[in-house]
C-alpha cells in the first residue's frame, strides 16, 4: 500500500521524514501531538510547514492529505519531564536526561496507529534515531520493533514503522534533505523548522533557529556544520 501517516512534530528530523514520505508514498497524512511541550513553537511551526508543502505540491510526487493536531497536554501532569515543566535539562540518576517524556513515543505510535488504521494506511513514518540521540529507550530499533508486534496485534492488521533516521547522524539527516530536495528543503528546514528545547525562535544561527545552548541546538548546530563540510568536500572531489 502506498499510504503513510507521518508522525510530524514541526522539528527538523520530523519534517525530513515527511519529505521523505512525499517521495515515497501517495498518499501522507500528519499527526501532531500536543503534549505541553515547552517548545510549543514547534506547533507553529508545522502549520508554516504543511502551508509551504501545499503551496510546493509539484515538488513531490505523493499527495498531502488532512492533518491531526491531538491534544495531550495532561501528559505534563503525569510526569516531570524537563520538556513539559520548568526545570533544567541535566542528567537523571536514572542515566537518563531530564528531557526524557516516559511513554511520550509509545503513546505517539499508538495514536498514529489508529489514524493509519482508518485511513487504510499501513505504515507510520517516524524520526526516531539511535544516533546522536539523548538514549531515550523508546527511540531504539529495538522498542520500535516490538511496538510494530503490538500494534500489529491489537489491530490485527499489519502496521510497518519505518524510521528513515535510526542509523543517520544530524548530519547525515542534513544530507537526506539535501538528496529528497536540495537547497529548497535545506532553506525550508532551516527557515521553519523547531527545534529548540527552549522554544526559542527568535535568534537565527547558520544552522536555523534557536538558543544555541539546550542539547538540541547544539546537536543540530554540530550536525549542520558537518553536513556542510561534507557538501564543500564532495564539490572539491
Ligand atoms: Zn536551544
Amino acid at each position: 500500500m502506498q499510504k503513510a501517516v507521518v508522525l510530524f512534530s514541526g522539528g527538523q528530523d520530523s519534517s525530513t521524514c515527511l519529505l521523505y514520505a512525499l517521495t515515497h508514498y501517495a498518499h501522507v497524512w500528519t499527526l501532531g501531538i500536543s503534549y505541553g511541550q515547552k517548545h510549543s513553537v514547534e506547533l507553529a511551526c508545522r502549520k508554516t510547514i504543511l502551508d509551504i508543502l501545499k503551496q510546493d505540491r509539484d515538488r513531490f510526487t505523493g499527495s498531502l492529505e488532512e492533518d491531526h493536531v491531538i491534544d495531550l497536554k495532561d501528559l505534563a501532569t503525569l510526569t516531570d519531564s524537563a520538556l513539559t515543566n520548568d526545570k533544567p535539562i541535566v542528567m537523571g540518576a536514572n542515566g537518563l536526561p531530564t528531557s526524557f517524556v516516559p511513554g511520550r513515543n509509545v503513546i505517539f505510535l499508538s495514536l498514529a496507529a489508529a489514524l493509519a488504521y482508518d485511513r487504510g494506511a499501513d505504515t507510520i513514518i517516524a524520526g526516531m534515531s539511535q544516533v546522536d540521540y539523548s538514549g531515550y529507550p523508546d527511540c531504539r530499533e529495538e522498542t520500535l520493533k516490538s511496538m510494530t508486534q503490538t500494534l500489529s496485534l491489537g489491530l490485527n492488521s499489519p502496521i510497518h514503522i519505518e524510521a528513515p533516521l535510526m542509523h543517520l547522524s544530524k548530519a547525515a539527516t542534513w544530507a537526506l534533505a539535501n538528496e529528497l530536495g536540495g537547497e529548497w528543503a535545506i532553506n525550508m528546514l532551516l527557515e521553519h523548522t523547531a527545534t529548540c528545547y527552549r522554544g526559542v525562535h527568535n535568534k537565527r544561527h547558520a544552522w536555523g533557529y534557536g538558543c544555541g545552548e539546550c542539547p538540541a541546538c547544539v546537536l543540530r548546530a554540530k550536525g549542520y556544520a558537518e553536513f556542510r563540510d561534507m557538501l564543500h568536500n564532495n564539490r572539491l572531489e
